[in-house]
C-alpha cells in the first residue's frame, strides 16, 4: 500500500524543553493508526508537530511525497492533512453551518454546498441543528461537528486528537464506529491519538505505544490489544 505520512527522526517540545525525541514511522493509505500512551507521553505533541503547529527541533516529516517539515500550519489543510483538536475547538458563538463553512475555507469554498449536503447526509443530527449555536451541542454532537468540519476540506489524512474526551460510552462507540466508516467507505486514512486504549485498539489497524516522548513499541493494533502486560506497563491499565 502506499505510504501517505512518513516522519524520520522527529525531535520537537517546546522553547527548550523537548518532549519528543527521534520518532520515526510511516501511515500507509487507508490505515487507521493509533497513538496511546500515558498522560503527558506527547501524544498531543506529535499530531501538533505533525500538523504544523509546533516546528519541529529536528527531523523531517513528508506527506504524499512532499517534505511538509516547514509548511505552515494552515497551508495544511489544502494539501490533504488535516488535525481535529482535543475538544474540537468549534467556534461556540456560530451556527453548526457557519463551522462547518470555515472548514471548507481551506478549499477556497470550491465545491463547499455539495460537501455540505453529504455532511449533513452523514451526520443527520447535524442537519436537525444546523441553525443551533455550536456552543449548545452536546459533547457528542460538538465531537461530530468537529469532524464533519475537518472534513469539509477534504483531507486524505485526518488526525484526531482524543475524540473520545468528556464523551460517554456509548458516544465513544458512535464516534470510533463513525471514523472507521469513514476509513473503509471513503478511502481517508486517520492518525488517532487516544486515552480509550482497548476500544481504539478494536477499530486501529496498526499501533504506536509513546512513553516519555519516545515510540517504546509499535505493531499490528491487534497483537497490542492481546497483550495486557504491555498495557498495564505503558498505560498503567
Ligand atoms: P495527555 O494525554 O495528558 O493530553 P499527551 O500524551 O498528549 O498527554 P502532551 O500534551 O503532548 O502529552 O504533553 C507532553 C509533555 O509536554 C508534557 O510533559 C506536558 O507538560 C508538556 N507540554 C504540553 N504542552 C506544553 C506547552 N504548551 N508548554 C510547555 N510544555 C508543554
Amino acid at each position: 500500500m502506499t505510504v501517505l505520512l512518513e516522519v524520520e527522526g522527529l525531535a520537537a517540545g517546546y522553547g527548550d524543553a523537548t518532549v519528543l525525541r527521534d520518532i520515526g514511522f510511516t501511515v500507509r493509505a487507508h490505515e487507521i493508526v493509533a497513538i496511546v500512551g500515558a498522560n503527558g507521553a506527547g501524544k498531543t505533541t506529535l499530531l501538533a508537530t505533525i500538523a504544523g503547529l509546533i516546528a519541529p527541533q529536528a527531523g523531517r516529516v513528508r506527506f504524499a511525497g512532499h517534505d511538509i517539515t516547514d509548511v505552515p500550519a494552515h497551508l495544511l489543510p489544502k494539501r490533504g492533512l488535516t488535525l481535529v483538536p482535543e475538544g474540537g475547538r468549534l467556534f461556540p458563538f456560530m451556527t453548526v453551518r457557519e463551522n462547518l463553512e470555515l472548514g471548507a475555507f481551506a478549499r477556497h469554498g470550491q465545491g463547499g454546498a455539495a460537501r455540505m449536503e453529504e455532511m449533513m447526509a452523514l451526520f443527520p443530527n447535524l442537519r436537525e441543528r444546523a441553525g443551533q449555536l455550536a456552543g449548545s451541542l452536546s459533547g457528542g454532537e460538538r465531537q461530530m461537528c468537529a469532524i464533519a468540519r475537518a472534513l469539509m476540506s477534504r483531507p486524505s489524512l485526518l488526525l484526531l486528537d482524543e475524540p473520545s474526551v468528556g464523551l460517554s460510552p456509548l458516544m465513544v462507540g458512535r464516534v470510533l464506529d463513525l471514523v472507521a466508516r469513514l476509513v473503509r467507505h471513503d478511502g481517508l486514512t486517520v492518525m488517532i491519538v487516544e486515552q480509550r486504549v482497548t476500544e481504539v485498539l478494536d477499530i486501529a489497524d496498526f499501533a504506536h505505544i509513546l512513553d516519555h516522548g519516545h515510540l517504546a513499541r509499535s505493531g499490528p493494533a491487534a497483537e497490542l490489544r492481546a497483550d495486557r502486560q504491555l498495557q498495564e506497563a505503558y498505560m498503567g491499565l
